[in-house]
């Protein structure tokens, strides 16, 4: 059965990149997209960067996303930046929920949830993401963690809305640390998630969904990594930093991907 969906690889900057190292970057990945056709690629700049990199990327198939957004339109919120801003700037996706916020910037699987109504109002299509930490998994918690941060941070959303949503499963013990997880670790979660997703959303919506995985996504995991059946992409940090390694992971994903079909 031909089960595999193209891949979905999406860079996340974070806080790195001055507007004109966000140039160079972003025009080697443009250029190299040209023979990489098969994938959905997603770079996700500091906001600072991103209507120089959407100004780059033209009609190229590369896709703009931002790492935050808050929920209200627009308003008294200083040092917030809102889902219409972003619209407007060219972004098509929206990080919701990174493992970072939640850690450094009190972000809750309720914020979450306002953030995916705020994105989604404004035709964003956010990128949620979820995870255990170590003492989590290690106390045999994962499945719940990860199950709770479905039921609260997706709580409310309607089939339709939640067709436009990506998810991001990402271990916050191989976020930045060079430890990735298993294709075999990976898989089992992608699998319970896409599992809850069916019970919630039925089978239909959840077979579509678009489950990727992020932790410690090299060009040398990345094509055991997307072998595994519900695995659909990538959520890259560190190694999205520098075209070559970022090229290199989504050539990977799409050599997986055109063995499988
Ligand atoms: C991330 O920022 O979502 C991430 C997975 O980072 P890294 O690839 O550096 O682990």
């Amino acid at each position: 059965m031909h089960h595999k969906k193209p891949p979905f690889v999406a860079g996340n900057w974070k806080m790195h990149m001055t507007i004109q190292e966000a140039k160079l970057l972003a025009a080697a990945i443009i250029q190299a997209r040209l023979e990489l056709s098969e994938a959905e690629i997603v770079l996700i700049p500091p906001f600072t960067a991103l209507r120089s990199v959407k100004k780059l990327a033209g009609e190229s198939p590369v896709q703009l996303g931002a790492q935050n957004l808050f929920w209200e339109e627009q308003g008294a919120y200083t040092g917030e930046i809102s889902a219409p801003m972003l619209k407007n700037v060219g972004c098509r996706y929206v990080v919701i929920g990174h493992s970072e916020r939640r850690q450094y910037f009190g972000e809750t699987d309720a914020t979450v949830n306002k953030k995916i109504a705020g994105a989604l109002n404004s035709k964003l299509n956010p990128i949620v993401c979820m995870g255990e930490t170590l003492e989590e998994r290690e106390a045999g918690k994962t499945m719940p963690r990860v199950e709770s941060q479905i039921q609260a941070g997706l709580a409310g959303l309607t089939p339709e809305q939640f067709r436009e949503i990506i998810i991001a499963y990402e271990p916050i013990w191989a976020i930045g640390t060079g430890k990735t997880a298993t294709p075999g670790q990976a898989e089992e979660v992608h699998a319970f998630i896409r599992e809850k997703l069916a019970e919630i959303y039925g089978k239909e919506a959840a077979f579509c969904a678009i489950i990727i995985y992020g932790g410690s996504v090299k060009p040398a995991n990345s094509y055991s990594l997307f072998r595994e059946k519900n695995i659909d992409g990538f959520l890259v940090g560190g190694a999205s930093l520098e075209a070559d390694s970022f090229i290199q992971i989504i050539k990977e994903a799409i050599r997986a991907y055109k063995e499988e079909q």
